[in-house]
């Protein structure tokens, strides 16, 4: 249950993870950079293999702390999902992702934008609503839209986030299992899911050119994928080898630093420019 703290912060009393003033100040800083919109989004491509076109780019959230400089995601995500400011975040990511993407289609390069749900997020009733309200004031087509969902959210709770999974599907948006491999999802369950994507983990990946167990597990995932009708993404491309092989295992996307970074707005905007339309 949450409670209220003299400085009025909510804190959790029922959590792993114990609330020391560090902790709440950092939570209270967190939610000061949301309100201020001053949550940053980096945006990294997602590529052809076969071609180099850039088909869509991820959104992936930046927290420029202005005391402690740049926090990692891995520190401040967590943070917002035990604090009830996961909500405004993923809806700040959504927006400023609808909103770039117009902005992108407006010079020509009509991609796909993709943006990371929390573990909770889909749990969250109201979210296809809110994503319906994005996709209309942005002036967004459903399909422009991904949802990345990690694969241990949805066996998480199975039943609840599924209801969820239906609707959002039910939109035309779409949806992609990020992580794939790392979650122990049972075929049955990964078949019956709405969803038009697996993004093959970057832990698969990296590796691919010194590890042949690797290159085993990112074909089979690959042939899997495919056998179920889903597009299938590699992340973490770090070398020409792995684009090299994942090209010839017929991998539809790859996104990785080989590629590109992820890039603040204007840098991605730029990034756009040398592409071909
Ligand atoms: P993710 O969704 O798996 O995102 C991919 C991560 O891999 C990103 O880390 C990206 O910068 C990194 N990456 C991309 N290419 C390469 C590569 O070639 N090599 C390596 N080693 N790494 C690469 P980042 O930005 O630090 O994000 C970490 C995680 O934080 C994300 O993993 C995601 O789970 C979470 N996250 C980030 N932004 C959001 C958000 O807006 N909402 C939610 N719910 N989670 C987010
Ligand atoms: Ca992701
Ligand atoms: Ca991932
Ligand atoms: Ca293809």
């Amino acid at each position: 249950a949450a409670k209220e703290t003299r400085a009025g912060l909510r804190a959790y009393d029922e959590t792993a993870d114990v609330n020391t003033p560090q902790r709440l100040a950092r939570i209270a800083d967190l939610r000061a950079a949301i309100d201020r919109r001053d949550l940053m989004v980096a945006f990294q491509p997602k590529v052809d293999p076969a071609t180099g076109a850039v088909v869509g780019a991820e959104a992936l959230a930046r927290w420029h702390h202005p005391a402690d400089g740049m926090v990692p995601p891995d520190e401040f995500i967590p943070l917002a999902e035990h604090s009830g400011l996961i909500r405004p975040l993923t809806l700040h990511m959504l927006e400023v992702a609808l909103r770039s993407r117009a902005a992108w289609a407006r010079t020509g390069h009509d991609l796909h934008v993709a943006v990371n749900l929390s573990p909770n997020g889909l749990l969250d009733v109201t979210l296809p609503e809110v994503v319906e309200r994005l996709l209309a004031q942005t002036g967004s087509a459903p399909a422009s839209l991904t949802l990345e969902i990690t694969e241990s959210s949805i066996m998480a709770d199975p039943s609840g986030s599924l209801a969820t999974l239906e609707r959002l599907h039910a939109l035309g948006v779409k949806l992609s299992i990020d992580d794939f491999g790392t979650g122990y999802s049972s075929l049955g369950r990964l078949r019956r899911l709405p969803i038009h994507e697996v993004k093959i983990d970057r832990s698969f990946v990296q590796r691919l050119t010194h590890d042949h167990r690797d290159r085993a597990v990112v074909r089979s995932a690959v042939q899997l994928g495919h056998a179920l009708g889903l597009e299938v993404v590699a992340e973490g491309v770090e070398d020409a080898g792995a684009l090299e092989l994942l090209a010839r295992e017929g991998c539809d996307l790859v996104q990785g630093y080989f590629v590109s970074r992820p890039l603040a707005p204007d840098a991605f905007t730029e990034w756009l420019t040398g592409q071909p339309v």
